[in-house]
């Protein structure tokens, strides 16, 4: 899965990147829902050990654009893994009391403790995405960010926070697919905003900000990968292969068991 992590301080060139890529596994749709089975599994095991061990915090990051594909990732990836383990922070438009904080304050309160894992749906990267298209601060502002963004996340990592990120990388064409569904399937059309449209007609902006973002934060500590997702069976065997990979080097084992266990007899 190497392949798709952005090399700390490349240029990420999105136009040379393909979204409908299946390339890391040949076998198919079917064979991968099996092997999505398997590693739904092992990260049921993975997060208990993670909570019983009490050593470790997994952040992980999600940003795409409309339609991008982050709740289904969150439903098949985390699917079987026990709820109380997992916390999902959706960061939305900033409420007032938010705006009047620096950006971080509210994504610094939803960081995961010992044991935890959290996932980001959309996250500080807002700030220098949206936040950038439509300008909503200066650009001296929004571009002092991506130095911030990658102090803070440093910081993170220095106090035992396992980062990873993914960018969720559809076409402009998969995209439209999507939203036309939503508009013609009854049970979606509730996820159907029309305010998604005016977001796509800025999305040669948005893809500028996106190889920006990939560019300047993705470092050794806190890595992005950029993930194929016009294919959602292909999406979820990517990140789901990354996060078990990364959870296996964490190198944990449960902690001793309370002294004397042996003697006991239940009656
Ligand atoms: P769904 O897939 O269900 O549509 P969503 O993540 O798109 O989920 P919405 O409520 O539709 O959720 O959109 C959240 C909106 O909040 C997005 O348009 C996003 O750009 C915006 N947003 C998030 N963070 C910020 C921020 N820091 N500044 C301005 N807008 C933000
Ligand atoms: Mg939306």
């Amino acid at each position: 899965m190497d392949r798709y992590r952005v090399i700390p301080g490349t240029a990420v060139d999105l136009g040379s990147l393909d979204p409908a890529d299946t390339s890391a596994f040949s076998n198919g749709k079917s064979a991968a829902k099996t092997r999505l089975k398997a590693l739904n599994d092992r990260m049921e095991a993975l997060q208990e050990l993670l909570f019983a061990e009490g050593r470790h915090k997994v952040l992980i990051v999600l940003q795409a654009t409309d339609a991008g594909g982050k709740d289904g990732t969150i439903r098949h990836v985390f699917e079987g893994v026990n709820p109380q383990g997992v916390k999902v922070a959706s960061f939305k438009k900033p409420t007032s009391r938010e705006l009047g904080h620096d950006y971080l304050w509210r994504i610094h309160a939803h960081t995961p403790q010992t044991g935890q894992i959290t996932i980001f749906n959309r996250s500080h990267y807002e700030d220098v995405l949206v936040v950038r298209v439509h300008s909503l601060v200066d650009r001296a502002t929004w571009s002092r960010r991506y130095d911030h963004i990658n102090d803070f996340e440093r910081m993170l990592t220095d106090e035992g926070t396992t980062i990873i990120k993914f960018f969720l990388h559809i076409s402009k064409d998969e995209q439209a697919a999507r939203l036309r569904a939503r508009l013609a399937t009854p049970h979606k059309q509730w996820k159907f905003a029309s305010g998604d449209l005016a977001e796509r007609e800025r999305w040669t902006d948005y893809q500028a900000a996106f190889e920006n973002m990939l560019s300047r934060t993705s470092t050794d500590w806190a890595p992005w990968y950029v993930v194929p997702a016009d294919r959602k069976w292909y999406r979820n065997l990517v990140i789901s292969e990354v996060m078990i990979a990364a959870l296996e080097s964490l190198d944990m084992s449960f902690p001793p068991p309370q002294e004397g266990l042996e003697g006991i007899e239940i009656t």
